[in-house]
C-alpha cells in the first residue's frame, strides 16, 4: 500500500481509503474493514446516515464496532454531516443541519458512536449549491462554528468539505473563503474530468483531496479497445484498473475511496494502490492525449453538470452524455449497456426538440441535439445486438 500525506496537514492516509456506505450488513462491513486493516488501508470516510437505523445501528457505530480495539493512532477517520438551509433537520443522522448546535449534536453523536476521541477530519457533506454553502458556513450560528469549537478543542484535527456536484469554480471559490478547510472529498474519475481545476487548485494550497466515484458508480468496468491502442504496454487491463491508476496518478490525489463490499475488488484496488508509479507521467500524457483523438477532434463533456435541469423535456442531459461519450468514444461496453437502455424509452433522447436550453448552460457549447441523434441511432443500433 502506498501513503500520502493530505495536503498540507501531516495527516498520511493509504492511497486506497474505504469507503463505508455499499457493507451489505454488519457482518461484511467487520469482514471488509478487518480486511481493509490488514491491507494496510488507514482512511475510513464515515457517515452516520450510512445504512441508518437507529442511533445503535448506522454508519458510525458500524465502523466503530470494526475499529474496536484498533490502536487509534493507526487509522484516519473522517467524519461529517449534510448543511442544508430549511426546517428539516435530522440531526440523528447528520443530514439537514444548519446551527451551531445541531452540528455540535452531530460531532458529539459521531465521536460516541464510533467510540472514538477526535475524528482526524470533519466535512461539510454534500455541498452542491450556493445555499449549502449559506447553511453550512455563514458567520454566525453556523455548523462550521461548531466545527470550528470542536477543533480548538481537540475533537477534530482538520475541516474540510465534499461535494458530489463538480461545479469547480463554485468549489474553489470555498475553498478560497474558508482557508481552514484543509480536505476536499470531490466526484472526479477520467469521464467526469471537470474537478481537474479543483484538484490543481487544492494541490497549490495545500489542500488534500479524497476522491469518490472513481468508477462513476460501478460504471468504469469491462473492456476497451480504445485504451488497449491508447496504452498498448497495458492492454489487457480492465476499464476499472485503467480508471484507478489514472486517478493515482495525479499526484494532487491524497487518496481514492470507493464503496467496496466484496474481498476479491478490495484485494484488486489493493493491488493498484500498492504499485509506486500507477502510470509514469508519460502514459497519463498519452492517455489524456488519447481522448482527443477518440472524440476526433469533438469537444469531450467534462461531467460538469451545468446543464443539470435545464432541460424543458425532463432530459438528464448531463449523465446521458456521459454515458454516450463512455459508449462512443472510450467504447466502454457498461457505457454501451446504459444507452441501449435508452432505446425507446420515455425520456430517450429521441425525445428531444432541439431548443438549445442545454447548449446555452454547457461551458464548453457542446452541440447537444446534435448529440443526442446519434445517441437515438446506437441506442437502436446497440438495442438490436
Ligand atoms: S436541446 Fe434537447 S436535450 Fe437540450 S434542453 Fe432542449 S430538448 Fe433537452
Ligand atoms: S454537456 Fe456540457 S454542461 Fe452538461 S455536463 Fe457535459 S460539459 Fe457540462
Amino acid at each position: 500500500m502506498q501513503y500520502r500525506e493530505v495536503g498540507d496537514t501531516g495527516i498520511k492516509v493509504s492511497t486506497l481509503g474505504h469507503g463505508t456506505m455499499r457493507y451489505k450488513d454488519n457482518d461484511n462491513a467487520i469482514e471488509m474493514i478487518n480486511h481493509g486493516l490488514s491491507l494496510g488501508m488507514t482512511y475510513f470516510d464515515i457517515g452516520g446516515a450510512y445504512g441508518f437505523r437507529g442511533d445503535d445501528d448506522n454508519g458510525e457505530t458500524r465502523v466503530g464496532a470494526a475499529l474496536k480495539g484498533i490502536d487509534r493512532s493507526t487509522v484516519v477517520l473522517s467524519a461529517k454531516a449534510q448543511p442544508r438551509l430549511g426546517d428539516n433537520a435530522k440531526v440523528d443522522m447528520g443530514l439537514g443541519v444548519n446551527t451551531r448546535d445541531q452540528m455540535w449534536k452531530c460531532i458529539e453523536n459521531g465521536l460516541r458512536r464510533t467510540g472514538v476521541e477526535y475524528f482526524d477530519f470533519y466535512q461539510l457533506w454534500d455541498m452542491s449549491c450556493a445555499d449549502d454553502f449559506q447553511a453550512g458556513c455563514r458567520e454566525s450560528d453556523s455548523p462550521l462554528q461548531a466545527m470550528r469549537e470542536a477543533k480548538e478543542q481537540g475533537l477534530i484535527r482538520e475541516l474540510g468539505l465534499t461535494s458530489h456536484n463538480p461545479l469547480p469554480d463554485m468549489v474553489i471559490d470555498w475553498l478560497d473563503r474558508t482557508p481552514d478547510f484543509k480536505i476536499a472529498t470531490l466526484y472526479y474519475n477520467f469521464n467526469d474530468r471537470s474537478p481537474d481545476k479543483v484538484l490543481n487548485y487544492a494541490r497549490e494550497h495545500g489542500v488534500g483531496t479524497v476522491i469518490m466515484g472513481p468508477l462513476r458508480g460501478g460504471l468504469l468496468v469491462g473492456e476497451s479497445e480504445a485504451f488497449n491502442d491508447a496504452l498498448p504496454e497495458l492492454a489487457g487491463l480492465p476499464v476499472q484498473e485503467i480508471a484507478l491508476r489514472f486517478l493515482l496518478s495525479n499526484p494532487g490525489v491524497s487518496t481514492v475511496i470507493s464503496g467496496m463490499n466484496e474481498i476479491a475488488h478490495m484485494d484488486e484496488n489493493a493491488q493498484v494502490a500498492s504499485l509506486a508509479e500507477p502510470m509514469t507521467p508519460d502514459q497519463r500524457a498519452r492517455f489524456i492525449a488519447a481522448f482527443e483523438q477518440f472524440s476526433q477532434g469533438e469537444p469531450l463533456c467534462s461531467g460538469c453538470r451545468y446543464c443539470a435541469g435545464s432541460c424543458p423535456q425532463g432530459l438528464p442531459v448531463w449523465s446521458m452524455m456521459g454515458y454516450y461519450q463512455l459508449a462512443s468514444i472510450f467504447g466502454v461496453d457498461s457505457g454501451k449497456l446504459e444507452v441501449a437502455k435508452m432505446y425507446g424509452a420515455e425520456k430517450g433522447p429521441q425525445i428531444c426538440t432541439e431548443c438549445g436550453s442545454c447548449v446555452e448552460k454547457c461551458p464548453q457549447k457542446l452541440p447537444i441535439p446534435e448529440y443526442m441523434k446519434r445517441m437515438a441511432n446506437l441506442a437502436e443500433e446497440l438495442a438490436g445486438q
